[in-house]
């Protein structure tokens, strides 16, 4: 299955011209630092790549010619490999098998070719400062209700960040393809919400990278209103806009630069309107690198009203992965007037549990000529993906339905977690005896059916232990004592 979409991922891959290697930037890994940390690095104007707490280290972008200053800064350090910051000569890509733009395009326009019941063809939405297009997708079907709430995925804000275009590409292709064959759980999602995704939300940094030195992360404008070298558009969003300097510059020339003000940028302008047009309930903002996932307050190291919601989907999201999660002062780090504070909470929109990724990709550009490897990003990605939407579409976990309520109060309730890996644990209340739990998947058929016997009244607690031969999907949890019935559905995601 995953071998099928992928290859048709790369399909529409295209052969062009090799680009130039000329840039004289390395990243280097900093062991333990020492007098410093990574404020002082960054109110130094160190360009940050990634920061991994756990194992004690920091990964820096610089110049060959200004290694020596980081000597004194760490007990030991190392070079990265090159194929972390550039595309090496012997690629025969643009962006090797990562998707380009032409190929992003291709991609997204082939899917709504291939699935036209369900993938929009891209929409622009809006320029950016360069004039390129910035494009949405909008998958979902025409069953479920008329209303359907919004879950937002958005890539290449940070357009030295590869990987997190062919993340989107593999999730739409999942919903697409799976909906297509019946998959209980891209139907659920594709019939209770719909996806939009915006692959590509920094184009002109972007395409400067398939044909400059590979390491553009911010925008393109260098002018406007003041002389610069580009605009850290996760830095220029409206909420706590400049709140301090730690992790967001006032300078210029330093690759957190703010810019001048809120929303100055034509490219986080749109992201605003597309935003609060769409409303969503989720969203996922994808970077790389690192291997982290990161949810509200960045602005301080503060908890947001929704704590223990955030930590607890992401605690989910990375069962699988191995991710480290939490706040951005948490992990280590530190920014502010960021896509994922503004996108959570202010008056502009409603409440959206938005969260941002790193992707543990090797470096920027170091999968370029590794299709296995983007292959099980994606994977783990779309595991997160899918784990956030049904967290989304069924917070509770709850459908009662009961069928005799003239005899008495039976329920199902507590039914968690939900989604389910190993353990699903729920309560019934009863009126006493026995209970049978019968597990149907949506076909109708039966999975798995046990009794417990021997009941007094009350609410007694239950749990089933998912078998492993049970696939992913979508399920129906029915429990009967005596004449009643209550339901539940739940999702199996491993
Ligand atoms: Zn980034």
């Amino acid at each position: 299955m995953k071998k099928c979409y992928m290859q048709f991922l790369f399909l529409i891959l295209s052969v062009t011209v090799a680009s130039e290697a000329r840039a004289s930037e390395v990243i280097v890994r900093l062991f333990d630092l020492r007098d410093c940390s990574v404020e002082s690095l960054l109110a130094e104007g160190y360009d940050i790549a990634s920061v991994n707490r756990s194992r004690n280290y920091v990964d820096v972008v610089i110049d060959e010619s200004y290694l020596s200053t980081l000597e004194k800064k760490a007990t030991s350090f190392r070079i990265m490999p090159e194929s972390w910051v550039r595309l090496l000569p012997e690629n025969t890509d643009d962006a090797g098998y990562y998707l380009d733009p032409a190929e992003t395009l291709a991609f997204w326009t082939s899917l709504a070719t291939t699935y036209p019941d369900l993938v929009q063809s891209p929409v622009t939405q809006g320029k950016s400062f360069q004039n390129r297009d910035i494009y949405s997708i909008r998958i979902t079907s025409s069953s479920g209700p008329s209303d359907k709430p919004a879950i937002f995925f958005n890539s290449l804000i940070h357009s030295r960040e590869p990987i997190t275009n062919s993340v989107l590409a593999d999730f739409g292709m999942w919903l697409a393809s799976g909906y297509d064959n019946n998959d209980t759980m891209a139907k659920h999602i594709l019939d209770n919400s719909e996806i939009y995704l915006m692959p590509i939300v920094n184009p002109d940094g972007y395409a400067d990278n398939m044909t400059g030195g590979n390491m553009q992360r911010k925008n393109m404008n260098f002018t406007t209103p003041v002389t610069s070298s580009g605009i850290d558009l996760n830095r220029n969003f409206g909420y706590k806009w400049g709140h301090n300097t730690s992790g967001s510059s006032p300078d210029p020339s330093d690759e957190t630069y703010r810019g001048s003000a809120a929303f100055s940028e034509k490219e986080t302008q749109v992201l605003r309107a597309f935003t609060n047009t769409i409303d969503p309930i989720g969203s996922m903002h994808y970077h790389s690198y690192g291997g982290m996932v990161i949810y509200s307050w960045n602005y301080e190291n503060l908890p947001t009203p929704h704590q223990s919601t955030f930590q607890s989907w992401a605690s989910a999201m990375t069962a699988q992965n191995g991710y480290t999660y939490g706040r951005v002062g948490e992990l280590g780090m530190s920014s502010n007037g960021d896509a994922c504070d503004w996108s959570y909470e202010n008056s502009e929109h409603q409440t959206c549990m938005a969260f941002g990724v790193e992707v543990d990709d090797s470096g920027f550009w170091g999968s370029q000529n590794d299709t296995t490897k983007i292959a099980e990003l994606c994977a783990e990605c779309r595991f997160m993906n899918k784990m956030l939407c049904m967290n989304l579409l069924n917070p509770t976990g709850i459908e009662i339905t009961i069928e005799d309520v003239s005899t008495g109060i039976l329920s199902v309730t507590g039914v968690s977690p939900n989604p389910v890996m190993n353990i699903l644990n729920f309560s019934a209340g009863i009126s006493s005896g026995s209970v049978e739990v019968t597990i149907f998947d949506l076909s109708g058929r039966q999975v798995d059916q046990f009794k417990v016997d021997n009941l007094e009244s009350g609410e007694c607690r239950l749990n089933w232990a998912v078998p492993a031969s049970v696939p992913n999907g979508v399920y129906m949890l029915i429990v009967e004592s005596g004449s009643q019935t209550a339901s539940s559905r739940f999702t199996v995601l491993k």
